[in-house]
């Protein structure tokens, strides 16, 4: 096992291959080995993700202009109104601020937004350096939002301070100090919010548009083409749907707590999730015009797509993918797209899921699949060989890695080009894994 450290084989599944924890439990939830060069970004980057397709909000970066650059415009969300969010603003902290402090410059960069750029919403994120000199963020943003009358949230995620997922956390606590204010036990709720989902591709105007002709009403999204009056809407919903519940199951909890919406996690990635979910949320809110419409719109929808699969499935059939992933809900909806198209799935992973995905993931799977929590390029380029992937499913960071090693590739991350949701997405999603796969391009690599 040269390419695997002592320290990872707790989260590491590989049956075949001579890894493989306890055998009932994948060591996962936890900080990253060190030396293991994790595919994981840092707290601050989970909280900027997750906030960051608010359209009309300001975000202020207190920190070296590094941390800014590292996450600017780094969502393909899309946005049907404002594009404020494109912009990443930075403090900038230099030598001298490190050794004097630096909220003064603070002070002076919201100062300087409110005055020139009529800001509404401004999210002020403290990272390492922040974290180090112990500028006190909460007093600037409080002073800021006294004197200018805007919202002015603080989001203290030092990247030292935890695990992406500790960011993700920040990002619901900030998403909570701007919403409970506008929460009034008195009103009468009705609709749905859609949480965990960011537009990427304009996937979230896809669902929305189903719950449309449904006859169910919308409320707030978290947080793809959310802007400031819509969020603030959100404690009025009756329910909340969770698409992608590694960021935002904390949220809907919180919601559930304080505000008394309940919560269920949703998929909309595949022909079976997205049918499933559209009945569920039609059962759960629905009156029973919307629940006849709901049943007569994913038949149709189904057997659309269903047609549409029987096309491709002569030339998947057989086929191996590897998926690394953010989180557990992308991975077992793939693992079941993957599954309806012919593909075996026969490397899993993700960087953030949680005991229960891992759990649903071996039920989904072949015992001879890899399943890996947290992993690393080495680890990845490893068991993608071994098991003879034909194409990786990631992010970014995974691209060329796959490239590399002559093995097709498919961005289910930020910055995917086609809406790979709803039904729509099921044809997006398998004309490019059948162009990707299939293209000549493999051969002649392998031969070369
Ligand atoms: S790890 Fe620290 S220094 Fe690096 S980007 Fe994250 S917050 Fe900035």
């Amino acid at each position: 096992m040269d390419t695997v450290l002592e320290e990872r084989k707790a989260s590491i599944f590989a049956q075949e291959l001579g890894c493989g924890g306890d055998g009932s439990s994948i060591g996962c939830e936890r900080a990253s080995v060190s030396g293991a060069v994790s595919q994981r970004a840092c707290v601050y980057c989970g909280a900027r993700v997750v906030l960051n397709p608010i359209t009309d909000a300001f975000h202020i970066v207190h920190g070296p202009i590094g941390c800014a650059s590292y996450t600017w415009d780094i969502r393909g969300s899309l946005s049907s109104g404002s594009d404020l969010y494109r912009n990443s603003f930075s403090t900038d902290l230099r030598e001298k601020d490190v050794i004097f402090g630096g909220a003064e410059k603070l002070q002076r960069a919201i100062e300087e937004i409110v005055q020139e750029k009529k800001a509404k919403l401004i999210f002020v994120y403290a990272t390492c350096i922040v974290g180090v000199i112990g500028d006190d963020i909460e007093a600037v943003c409080r002073q800021a939002e006294e004197k200018f009358g805007i919202r002015v949230i603080p989001v203290k995620a030092p990247g030292f301070s935890g695990t992406k997922s500790q960011g993700y956390k920040l990002a619901c606590d900030a998403m909570m100090r701007l919403i409970r204010p506008h929460y009034d036990e008195k009103l009468k709720k009705c609709g749905v919010n859609i949480l965990g989902d960011f537009n990427l591709a304009g996937e979230m105007w896809i669902i929305k548009n189903y719950f449309h002709r449904i006859g169910i009403p919308i409320v707030s999204t978290f947080t793809g083409d959310a802007s400031y009056e819509t969020l603030i809407k959100a404690p009025r919903a009756a329910i909340n749907i969770v698409q992608c519940a590694g960021s935002s199951a904390y949220l809907a909890k919180r919601m559930e707590e304080e505000f008394n919406i309940p919560f269920f996690k949703v998929s909309f990635f595949g022909v079976e999730d997205t049918t499933n979910s559209i009945l569920r949320v039609a059962d759960a809110v629905g009156d029973a015009a919307a629940v006849k419409k709901a049943a007569c719109f994913t038949t149709e929808e189904r057997r659309k797509a269903e047609s549409f699969l029987e096309i491709y499935r002569p030339h998947l059939t057989g086929r191996r993918a590897a998926i690394y992933v953010g989180g557990g809900f992308k991975a077992i909806s793939l693992i079941r797209q993957f599954a309806e198209m012919g593909i075996k799935t026969v490397v899993v992973g993700t960087q953030t899921g949680k005991q229960e995905d891992y759990t649903v993931i071996r039920s989904l799977v072949d015992a001879d699949t890899v399943i890996l929590d947290d992993a690393n390029p080495a680890e990845l380029e490893r068991f993608m060989r071994e098991t003879k992937a034909d194409i990786l499913v990631g992010g970014v960071k995974e691209r060329p890695l796959a490239y590399k090693l002559g093995i097709a590739f498919c961005d289910h991350n930020h910055e995917r080009k086609h809406a790979l949701g709803g039904y729509e997405g099921v044809v997006n999603f398998t004309r490019e894994i059948n162009l990707s796969i299939n293209s000549p391009v493999w051969k002649y690599l392998k031969e070369a």
